[in-house]
């Protein structure tokens, strides 16, 4: 479903990417981890293109993403993308918000989108949020609002960039809830975070990197349990 293939990166004349491979079929969460610098934003980013892989292939779901003749719209359309700040729009209540890019970006007419809205809104628990703007929410219904908004766009692939992390350790826990949601809902979900409970309960599989290298990857247990390398043990007794 997505194949990343001997993908590599450079800013200017530095490599932060160094052929990094690994591969998800339908419906399959994978996480990954590693120190700070080690790549794992830009890799997410080179999957929705908003940051340029010079070598190597992506392909997500059939479709080639670094070929120049993608389009780049489309794609976007079907990889939604959380981060670790909201990013929400402060003039714009929850629904609003949610209603946004179904109504700009798929057509969708005003009622349908605010319908659209209404229902993810619903589905990560914030039915009796809809005309709060941003200010009114704590963080985690903030990240809560993301979530809604990039499902909004029907996608087929989730990215999330360490979506908890500017959270207070209170609110971890209800974006992780909902995220576990999606998982049970069967959405493939490619997930850059340091909570190692969560992957370990969710990840079909874990990918390490390290300066831009896949170190190892492999289920949860076999890399938290009996990690092969060194660095991976290292890695996981700093987190844990
Ligand atoms: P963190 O855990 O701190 O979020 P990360 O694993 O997500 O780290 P990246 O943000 O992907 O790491 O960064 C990988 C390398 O690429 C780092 O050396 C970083 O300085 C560099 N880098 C990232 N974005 C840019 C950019 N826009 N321009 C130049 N260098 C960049
Ligand atoms: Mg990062």
């Amino acid at each position: 479903f997505l194949a990343v293939e001997d993908v590599s990166k450079w800013y200017g004349d530095e490599q932060v990417l160094h052929d990094v491979s690994f591969e998800m079929g339908a419906g399959d969460v994978t996480v990954l981890i590693g120190p700070s610098g080690s790549g794992k934003s830009t890799m997410l980013r080179c999957v929705n293109r908003l940051a340029e892989a010079q070598e190597g292939s992506i392909r997500l779901d059939g479709v080639d993403v670094l070929d120049p003749g993608t389009d780049v719209n489309e794609l976007r359309r079907e990889v939604g993308m959380v981060f670790q700040g909201f990013n929400l729009f402060a003039h714009l209540t929850a629904v609003g918000n949610v209603a946004l890019g179904p109504r700009r970006v798929l057509g969708l007419s005003k009622s349908d989108a605010m319908e659209r809205a209404r229902e993810e809104l619903e589905r990560v628990g914030l039915g009796d949020q809809f005309d709060s703007y941003p200010a009114e929410l704590s963080g985690g219904q903030q990240q809560r609002v993301g979530i809604a908004r990039a499902l909004a766009m029907g996608p087929k692939l989730m990215l999330f960039d360490e979506p908890t992390s500017a959270l207070d350790p209170e609110l971890i826990g209800e974006v992780l809830s909902v995220m576990h949601d999606l998982v049970d809902d069967g959405m493939t979900m490619l997930v850059v975070t340091h909570e190692m409970s969560f992957a370990r309960a969710v990840a079909d599989e874990i990918v390490f990197l390290d300066n831009g290298r896949v170190v190892e990857r492999g289920p949860p247990e076999q890399l938290f349990e009996r990690p092969e390398h060194d660095r991976t043990g290292r890695f996981l007794e700093r987190i844990a």
